[in-house]
C-alpha cells in the first residue's frame, strides 16, 4: 500500500529535526501539522494528500514567474544534461554576473555563492577587512541569514550591544553587533556618536521583509547612506529578498540609494541555491584570489543554478515587468483591507513590488515592536481559515507573502472570495 501523506510526515519527524529543513515550514507559529508538497505549477501547489492550493509562499521569494515556469525549467534541464557541476569557470557565470552588474548601481564586481546567509557573512568579512574595524550595526526585526555575527537581537533596556538570538552563538561575538530599531535614524546616529570609529558597517534590509513587510520611512535609507559615509563605515544593503523583487535590480533602484556592498539570493537563482555579494571594485578586489579576504565555494556559480537564474531574469526582461506585478499585489492588498472592514476586522496591508503583508492592526507598522503588537491570534485564525479555503498564506505573522506574475486577476479574485469567508471566521473571534 502507498505511504500516506500523514505517514510521510511522521517519518520526516523521526529523521529530520522537527520534520523540516528550515524552521518556519513546521507551522510552529500558527499551530497544526504542515502538508508535504508534491508539485507546483504557476500560482498553485499540489500537496501529497492531493489538494491544490493557491500559493503565496512561492518558495519564500525566488519564484517571480510562478512554479515550474517553462523557460526556467527548460534552461535548467538543458544545463543539467551538459553536466551538473565542474568546479571550473563557465560562460553562464559571466553572463549572470554581467546581468547583475548591469542592473544594480551598487555592483561593479560580484561573487556568486550558494545562499543568502553566505552572502551576508562574506559581505561583512569584506567590510571588516576594508575598514579594519570589527563592530556592525543591524536593525531589530531584520534577518540576514543564520551565521553567528548576525543571529543577534537587541539586548535589554537601553543597551545597544546585541545578545545571541540563538543558543550556540558566543556572547563575545554578539557584543560586536549593535542592534537598533528599524526606521530610527536617531538611534543610528547615537550609536555612531558612541562607537563610530569601531563600526565597520551598517547592514539593512532596504525594505524589511522578515518581520512582515515594513517600508523604510522617507529619509531613512538616505540617512544611513550619509551617516555611514561620514563615519568611514560601509553601507551593506541586504537585498536577498528585495533584489529583482521590488524593482528590476532591487530596492537600491527603487529608492535611488548607492550602497558599498549588496547581497542577493532568492530571485537570482530562479528556485535553485544561488546567491551573490558584490559592490565597489576596490572593495571586491580584497577578495581571494586578488586579495587577503578568503571566501570560496565548491558549488558556487553552479551551471544549473546559473542557467535557471539567467532564464528567469531574461524572461522578466527589465523594469516594465514590475508595474503589473505591483498592481496585482496592490489589488489583493486593497481587496483584503475592504473585506476585513466589512467584517469589522482591523487590517492593514503593505505592498512593495511582489511583496505583500497583512497586519492585524489599524496602521502599518514601522518597526519590530509595532509588528509584535499586532494581533497574532487573529493572524492564526486567518491563516487556517484561508488554508481551509485552498489558499496557502505564509504560516507566520512575521513573514511576507509573495505575488508572482502567475498570480493573474483570476487568482486574485479567487483569493479575495476565500478571504471574504476567512474574515467571517476571524471576526467570530
Ligand atoms: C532569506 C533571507 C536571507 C537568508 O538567505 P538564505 O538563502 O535562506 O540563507 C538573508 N537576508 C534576507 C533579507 C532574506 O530574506
Amino acid at each position: 500500500m502507498a505511504t500516506s501523506a500523514q505517514e510521510w510526515w511522521e517519518r520526516a519527524q523521526r529523521v529530520i529535526p522537527g520534520g523540516v529543513n528550515s524552521p518556519v515550514r513546521s507551522f510552529k507559529n500558527v499551530g497544526g501539522a504542515p502538508f508535504l508538497v508534491r508539485s507546483g505549477r504557476g500560482a498553485y501547489v499540489t500537496t501529497e494528500d492531493g489538494r491544490t492550493l493557491v500559493d503565496y509562499v512561492m518558495s519564500w521569494g525566488p519564484l517571480l514567474l510562478g512554479h515550474a515556469h517553462p523557460a526556467v525549467v527548460e534552461a535548467a534541464s538543458k544545463a543539467a544534461a551538459d553536466g551538473l557541476s565542474f568546479g571550473a569557470p563557465t560562460v553562464a557565470e559571466v553572463e549572470l554576473a554581467e546581468m547583475l552588474c548591469g542592473a544594480l548601481p551598487g555592483f561593479d564586481v560580484v561573487r556568486m555563492v550558494n545562499s543568502g546567509t553566505e552572502a551576508t557573512m562574506s559581505a561583512l568579512r569584506v567590510a571588516r577587512a576594508a575598514t579594519g574595524r570589527s563592530k556592525v550595526v543591524k536593525f531589530t526585526g531584520c534577518y540576514h541569514g543564520h551565521h553567528d555575527s548576525l543571529l543577534i537581537r537587541a539586548g535589554s533596556g537601553a543597551a545597544t550591544f546585541g545578545v545571541p538570538d540563538s543558543a550556540g552563538v558566543p556572547e563575545r561575538l554578539a557584543e560586536l553587533t549593535m542592534t537598533v530599531p528599524y526606521n530610527d535614524l536617531g538611534a543610528v546616529r547615537q550609536v555612531f556618536r558612541e562607537w563610530g570609529p569601531e563600526i565597520a558597517a551598517v547592514i539593512v534590509e532596504p525594505v524589511a521583509g522578515n518581520m512582515g513587510t515594513v517600508l523604510p520611512v522617507p529619509g531613512f535609507l538616505e540617512g544611513l547612506r550619509q551617516v555611514t559615509a561620514e563615519a568611514g563605515a560601509l553601507l551593506v544593503l541586504d537585498e536577498v529578498m528585495t533584489g529583482f523583487r521590488v524593482a528590476w535590480g532591487g530596492a537600491q533602484v527603487r529608492y535611488g540609494i548607492r550602497p558599498d556592498l549588496t547581497c542577493l539570493a532568492k530571485v537570482i537563482g530562479g528556485g535553485l541555491p544561488v546567491a551573490a555579494y558584490g559592490g565597489r571594485r576596490e572593495l571586491m578586489e580584497l577578495v581571494a584570489p586578488l586579495g587577503p579576504v578568503y571566501q570560496a565555494g565548491t558549488l558556487s556559480g553552479n551551471p544549473v543554478g546559473m542557467a535557471a537564474g539567467l532564464a528567469q531574469l531574461r524572461t522578466v526582461g527589465g523594469p516594465a515587468f514590475y508595474g503589473p506585478l505591483e498592481d496585482a499585489a496592490q489589488a489583493l492588498g486593497r481587496g483584503l483591507e475592504e473585506a476585513a472592514r466589512r467584517h469589522g476586522v482591523a487590517l492593514s496591508t503593505v505592498v512593495a513590488g511582489g511583496m505583500l503583508s497583512v497586519f492585524f492592526a489599524e496602521a502599518a507598522p514601522v518597526n519590530f515592536d509595532e509588528v509584535a503588537r499586532t494581533d497574532d491570534r487573529a493572524f492564526r485564525r486567518f491563516f487556517h481559515a484561508l488554508l481551509d479555503e485552498g489558499i496557502f498564506w505564509p504560516p507566520s505573522p512575521y513573514e511576507t507573502a509573495f505575488v508572482s506574475s502567475a498570480h493573474d486577476p483570476a487568482v486574485v479574485e479567487k483569493t479575495l472570495a476565500a478571504a471574504e469567508r476567512a474574515f467571517t471566521v476571524v471576526a467570530a473571534g
